[in-house]
């Protein structure tokens, strides 16, 4: 309902700084009873098919990268638009935004303009109403979800776009999950990551701690088998047990996918889509790995299917596949390319479009894992949406750097909160 409390009163964009030190855009949203702001991360081994994230291009600033189109954008026609909205409202807010936009990929606002604004809006709205974020998308935008803590997925050592070494692989995660509450889960990736450190500073010096965009470490390493062996090692070390923490990979394969010969470059050799998938068949029997997001390239989804019926008791994840977008997830569904979703908001730009596509992969039985990006920000959205959208895992890097902790750090808020300790404290 509309009253003047809920009415979008101002819409402000500036440019800031994401985690690689690269503009991105700021947004807030203010009603007469506060405001929610907002920033938006950005990727480096983006989806071709993704949204399209807005850059000045003038060489003169930031090499480049600077946002101030974008904000400027936000500061005009999106400002003007929005004003008089029910910020309670987020589907038509975000209708607007896209229709405003006019486009396929969200190319002449830009998506980080949209996005920015999508997210700004959707906290104003839970700050006017006095309720945390992931109570209010769970509550008011989807009408009673069922929340819950995710699993999160720790990237702790960096490859592919992400790191200066030579591992095709972008992401080696650990999935702690032999506990009940995420707060111990937390803890035994914490532990790992730094007994992790242990193992590779003896195994490789002390130029192997050295960290990646996403905080995991970035080894000078070679092979697959490296960094796999490393983490089983620190598990143990850590005092934890293969069953209290999985394995999972990012290939992000588009990465080292050579479109001129279809074959794809990795530790030191040139395989097929088919030597793919006894490559990752035998990783899958020599390790503890349950998860593998991105095996090959983005248009792959006949090979995507192929691994999937081949190790059914995986989690294979779509990401740079599906770009958060519900089309590319239909498409997937009906191809049974994956059986899990990344999502990004970023990817597709808005928070109901995201929505959409956690509703679509739900419905389908698959799972759904919230994710930031390699250039971060201060910003927690995504840990209250992970709640909220009662997703099974997070991604959000290496327990190191607070643009990953702080969402972690949020998860440990609101599962206390959850768990209704919060309010025993005393003044
Ligand atoms: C990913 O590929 O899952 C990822 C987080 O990397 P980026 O943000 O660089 O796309
Ligand atoms: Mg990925």
């Amino acid at each position: 309902m509309l009253n003047e409390i809920n009415e979008i009163t101002g819409v402000k964009g500036r440019e800031i700084l994401d985690s690689r030190g690269n503009p991105t855009v700021e947004v807030v949203v203010y009603t007469k009873n506060g405001l929610g702001r907002a920033s938006v991360p950005s990727g480096a081994s983006t989806g071709r098919k993704e949204a399209c994230e807005r850059r000045d291009n003038d060489p003169a600033r930031f090499g480049g990268k600077g946002v101030l189109n974008a904000v400027e954008k936000v500061n005009t026609e999106i400002r003007a638009a929005l004003i008089g909205m029910n910020v309670l409202d987020q589907a038509n807010i975000d209708r607007h935004l896209i229709e405003l936009d006019g486009t396929d990929n969200k190319s002449r606002l830009g998506a980080n303009a949209i996005v920015g604004t999508s997210m700004a809006a959707c906290r104003a709205a839970a700050n006017s109403l006095n309720k945390p974020l992931f109570r209010y998308i769970a509550e008011d935008i989807l009408d009673g979800h069922s929340v819950g803590l995710p699993i999160p997925m720790m990237n702790v050592i960096n490859g592919g776009k992400h790191a200066g070494n030579e591992l095709s692989i972008q992401e080696f995660l650990i999935l702690p999950s032999g506990f009940q509450r995420y707060t111990d889960n937390l803890r035994a990736g914490v532990e790992t990551y730094h007994a992790l450190k242990a193992v590779l500073k003896q195994r490789y010096g002390a130029i192997a701690t050295n960290v990646g965009d996403e905080g995991g470490y970035a080894p000078p390493m070679k092979r697959t088998e490296e960094p796999l062996d490393a983490i089983i090692t620190a598990i143990k070390e850590a005092g934890y047990t293969e069953d209290e923490i999985k394995l999972g990979i990012d290939a992000a394969a588009s990465s080292f996918f050579d479109s001129a010969t279809g074959k794809y470059r990795i530790d030191g050799m040139a395989k097929d889509g088919e030597e793919m998938i006894e490559f990752y068949q035998a990783l899958v029997d020599s390790y503890p790995i349950v998860l593998i997001e991105d095996p090959f390239e983005e248009e792959s989804f006949t090979l995507f299917s192929a691994l999937t019926a081949k190790m059914p008791q995986v989690t294979i994840v779509g990401d740079d596949l599906f770009v958060t977008n519900v089309r590319r997830l239909q498409q997937g569904i009906d191809a049974k390319a994956a059986n899990a979703v990344l999502l990004k908001l970023n990817q597709i730009g808005s928070v109901t479009e995201t929505i959409e596509t956690a509703r679509l992969a739900k419905e389908n039985g698959y799972k759904c894992v919230v994710s930031h990006r390699s250039g971060e920000t201060e910003d927690t959205f995504i840990a209250d949406f992970a709640v909220a959208i009662n997703a099974e895992l997070i991604k959000t890097g290496a327990p190191a750097r607070s643009e990953r902790t702080c969402k972690y750090n949020q998860l440990l808020r609101i599962e206390e909160e959850l768990l209704g300790s919060h309010i025993n404290a005393t003044p």
